[in-house]
């Protein structure tokens, strides 16, 4: 395996140093931080490496931006309007930081990988100090001391696509987990900016990924999901020695994990042996979210997506013959370059036929710096605003139907929160295989496994009844 895939353990050592001496530099007062995460599951993942790193320089959390002497921004650049909104985030600091100069402000994440960001942003916030990448988290030590020295620096290096292992985390859950298996991404589906922001597929040897799990199931979280852009691709770089399905395999076999799950999958890559593992692994979720995107073969194409409506559903048909209480959930972009009335009405008819738990729905917007936004026939945004309407409209009938078939249903429930908001505290957690439910309970249950049937289903989710821990 290549050595220079990963960052060496000499450049994670002298890390360590500056950690050390910036701690002692500042030994004198208690530092606090304030992360605050925008996007996806990557980016919640980033955040608590960022925060362990944190508390390894000494610093501890705050519980408000104001009370802190860092404030990091973990940004994410894949849905519309985020810049917009990181600005107003950023300006609102403004006075903050004239009260309290020593503060430091940050932006991080994978909208600061995007072509001229960093540097348009250092220019439009002199009260930003600090700016970096996705690559180069293992580096906030170095960063940080730079900035503690009066600097504003801004390391955005694509070249450092290397993994960086044993960097320290801290999670605030203490059931569920996020273990990443690979970073980047090759697809370069036409209206996506990650594989420009987040590089090339690099995955994490099958032993690192284990070794991680069994420390975290040890910790007493039982529940993990293995997360990538592009899960079923794992090991394609050649460095893993491992497909995705054997990793599945690899991993379910832990001690104490009560269940694994994983995403994103990509419907061109989910093969036969994905399906076998989810079948015959016992503590593999049945679950799987597969974004389809649109139901029509030509948008399918133009999207560079690299399957067809067939061959997506085929994988639907084929899981549930093997796995009947599998639950599908997907992503839907509606509006579409070129995406005519009979192809949103394709898509239309694919959600009818699936029936998926739930969709995360979106009107496309164009992403600079990707294939898609150049496209000359962008459609008309309130063509984009009704196709969504109905879209939604459809699904919630569609969740509605999915619903109800639970009535009845007994099975185990991880609880994961408690609501206080009416007259008795309602729990709520999933089943295995994604569907959440709300039941009457102690809020002490949390963190715990409970059995619980499903008395009544409403528009959105499904009310029962505990039936024994
Ligand atoms: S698979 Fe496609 S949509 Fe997903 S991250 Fe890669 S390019 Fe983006």
């Amino acid at each position: 395996m290549a050595e220079n895939r990963y960052i060496s353990q000499s450049e994670l050592e002298r890390q360590k140093r500056i950690a050390d001496t910036v701690y002692r530099e500042n030994s004198g007062r208690d530092l606090t931080f304030f992360v605050e995460t925008f996007g996806c599951q990557m980016n919640v993942r980033d955040s608590e490496t960022i925060k362990g790193e944190l508390v390894e320089l000494g610093y501890a959390e705050a519980f408000s931006k104001e009370e802190a002497d860092l404030i990091l921004f973990n940004t994410c650049c894949v849905r519309d309007h985020a810049e917009k909104r990181l600005m107003g985030n950023i300006g609102a600091l403004k006075e903050l930081k004239d009260a309290k100069p020593g503060m430091i402000i940050g932006i991080c994440g994978c909208m600061m990988q995007q072509e001229g960001m960093a540097k348009k942003l250092l220019k439009r916030f002199p009260h930003v100090s600090l700016i970096f990448g996705t690559n180069v988290l293992y580096r906030l030590p170095e960063m940080l001391q730079s900035v503690m020295n009066g600097e504003r620096i801004a390391v955005t290096d694509r070249a450092e696509d290397a993994i960086a292992e044993g960097l320290p985390q801290l999670r605030d859950n203490p059931r569920s987990a996020f273990v990443n298996i690979m970073y980047g991404c090759n697809n370069f589906c036409s209206y996506c900016i990650v594989p420009y922001v987040r590089g090339r597929e690099r995955s994490r040897t099958p032993k690192d990924i284990r070794d991680e799990v069994v420390s975290l199931v040890k910790s007493g979280i039982t529940e993990i999901t293995l997360l990538g852009q592009n899960v079923n691709s794992y090991g394609n770089d050649g460095t893993a020695q491992m497909t995705f399905a054997q990793l599945l395999t690899y991993v379910s076999d832990v001690p104490g994990l009560k269940r694994l799950r994983f995403m994103s999958s990509h419907p061109k890559d989910l093969n036969d042996d994905v399906m076998k593992a989810i079948a015959a692994l016992p503590n593999v979720c049945h679950h799987v979210h597969l974004p389809v995107q649109s139901g029509n073969d030509e948008v399918l194409k133009k999207m560079n997506r690299r399957y067809t409506r067939e061959r997506y559903l085929s994988i639907i048909r084929k899981l549930r013959e093997t796995v009947p209480d599998i639950e599908f959930t997907t992503d839907i972009i509606v509006g579409f370059p070129g995406e005519t009335e009979e192809a949103f009405l394709d898509t239309m008819s694919l959600v009818e036929e699936v029936g998926f738990a739930a969709a995360f729905t979106f009107a496309y917007s164009p992403r600079q710096g990707t294939v898609a936004a150049k496209s000359p026939d962008q459609i008309p945004e309130a063509v984009k605003k009704r196709r969504l309407q109905e879209l939604n409209a459809l699904q919630a009938k569609k969740t509605v139907e999915n619903n109800q078939k639970y009535l009845g249903f007994e099975g185990e429930v991880l609880v994961e929160g408690c609501d206080m908001r009416g007259e008795d505290a309602m729990l709520y957690g999933k089943y295995q295989n994604f569907k959440m439910v709300y039941f009457p309970g102690d809020p002490s249950l949390m963190n715990r496994y409970v059995n619980v049937r499903v008395l009544k289903t409403n528009k959105n989710s499904l009310l029962g009844e505990m039936i024994d821990e």
